[in-house]
């Protein structure tokens, strides 16, 4: 044994009964590390249809009374927690900081991958660490807190601004009971936020990718009713010929947005993304469908997406005059999700997000059949707000009106890292919500070097000194953000 083992054993002998006398969690974080952390809590299933959401928050409540953090849970629906986690600053006056992420993810096909989604196998030869979540978002969500492990235990850091964690359910599927219940809430308003974070993308090069507005998404249904008759009979306005003049009307405006991408006249988030995603037509038997039969009613989906610099009325009438348009001797009617817009035709019913949607369907379905004509209904559900509470487009400034900014910059430049240039996110995150609110968010995850893997098979998290670079970002990221002490006039 050399001296220098000796000597470890030794004080490992002299520090037992101490470490017998510290609590059980304590004992963990000594030997633990920020991998062995992170793959811990990749580990807790938290994928749709059943995110497990209690193992989730009661692994996060012991992380941070290691720190601690203060804890609150807040239930805006009654299976689904969000933990709010608080580290006072030395100025309550002052607004505070948001570091958001949210516990759920996307389910994974286990049969997909090189290793179990739940796994969070670490590869020893390369480093890469395997789980669905991984990138989306469970990255974020601890490395918020290995950073404050940091600033606490090396720099012995107090901030001035008060910094909040949270950690929102939902996300996944719209947010509603998440993050748009929580931004509407009392608990949310006394927070006093000035400025959040959340979730980003990875980065395939050397920078790190912000983000300072997402796209919003529209689900589009294309519901059309006709004559119904024989199969062999050829006649105008089927159900089913109603439906694919529209749809062919549709993919054309795809492809001249498509266009513009290839010619490099704009990204991929700056167009109209419109993508058919469902069709349904048809009479069904038991090994097929009626072939004989010409059905009375096709319906089509779509998922479109814009962002927020997109005149949605503009959208809206070219829907209105295109898509569905009048000179086709074809009626039709654009309904949000507040409901058909014409009293005249539309069902007298109003769609609220808390209110059933597949019952709303069915009225509008019910109402269309109804109508025994030939008719098209395009009908639009909004996935959220498109315009903040003073009526701006959601998008943070990423220039000297916006204080945060250089800040936010200039923190990540001296951890090393660079930005590259502000973009708006092709997806749709919680960020929208406090945009909404009036609260600059950006939308940040320190991944570079990585390939963009969310929602993919065998998401990975490509390396785990990429993680590690990442805390080292957020250690400086936080200290300048709740160490700002200027003037902030939103
Ligand atoms: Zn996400």
């Amino acid at each position: 044994m050399s001296t220098h083992h000796l000597l470890q054993a030794l004080s490992l002998l002299f520090s037992l009964p101490l470490l017998s006398a510290t609590p059980h969690h304590q004992q963990d974080q000594e030997t633990t590390t920020p991998i062995t952390r992170f793959q811990q809590y990749l580990r807790i299933n938290t994928a749709h249809p059943n995110p497990d959401y209690s193992s989730a928050i009661s692994f996060l409540q012991s992380q941070s009374q290691l720190l601690n953090l203060t804890a609150h849970l807040l239930h805006f629906s009654p299976s689904k927690p969000l933990l709010l986690l608080t580290w006072p600053g030395s100025n309550p006056s002052l607004p505070s900081i948001l570091l958001n992420s949210h516990l759920d993810s996307v389910p994974a096909e286990p049969s997909k991958w090189l290793h179990p989604p739940f796994s969070a196998l670490r590869d020893p030869s390369s480093g890469h660490i395997y789980a669905r979540g991984a990138q989306d978002d469970k990255c974020i969500g601890l490395q918020y807190l290995e950073a404050i492990r940091v600033l606490q235990s090396q720099f012995n850091y107090k901030p001035t601004r008060t910094i909040h964690i949270s950690y929102v359910p939902d996300e996944e599927i719209g947010g509603f009971d998440g993050m748009m219940a929580f931004v509407r809430s009392k608990e949310f308003e006394v927070l006093n936020l000035g400025f959040v974070l959340d979730e980003g993308q990875a980065s395939m090069g050397d920078e790190y990718r912000v983000f300072y507005a997402d796209r919003s998404p529209w689900h589009v249904v294309v519901r059309a009713t006709g004559t119904p008759g024989h199969g062999s009979r050829m006649f105008d306005g089927g159900a089913v010929e109603n439906l694919m003049r529209s749809v062919e009307v549709m993919s054309r405006f795809r492809e001249n947005q498509l266009d513009l991408v290839k010619a490099g006249l704009a990204g991929y988030s700056d167009v109209v993304s419109v993508n058919p995603v469902y069709l349904k037509a048809g009479i069904p038997t038991p090994d097929g469908f009626v072939m004989n039969m010409q059905p009375s009613q096709a319906e089509a989906g779509f998922d479109i997406r814009f962002s927020p610099t997109t005149d949605s009325d503009l959208l809206k009438k070219k829907i209105a005059d295109e898509w569905a348009p009048a000179s086709r001797n074809m009626s039709f009617e654009v309904c949000l999700q507040k409901g058909c817009t014409s009293a005249k035709s539309g069902p007298d019913i109003a769609f609220q997000p808390s209110s059933s949607y597949v019952a709303y369907e069915r009225i509008i379905y019910e109402w269309l059949i109804n109508l025994a004509e030939e008719y098209l209904v395009i009908f639009i559900t909004e996935k959220g707000p498109l315009r903040d509470y003073l009526g701006r487009p959601l998008m943070t400034a990423t220039d000297d009106s916006n204080p945060w900014w250089p800040i936010f910059k200039q923190a990540v430049e001296a951890a090393g890292g660079k930005l590259s240039k502000p973009e708006i996110l092709a997806s749709t995150t919680d960020a929208r919500f406090t945009r909404q609110m009036g609260i600059p968010t950006l939308g940040f995850s320190p991944m570079k070097n990585t390939p963009i893997l969310l929602h993919d098979h065998n998401e990975v998290f490509l390396k785990d000194s990429v993680y590690l670079e990442g805390i080292k970002v957020y250690v400086s990221v936080i200290k300048s953000l709740s160490s700002f002490e200027g003037a902030v006039s939103l």
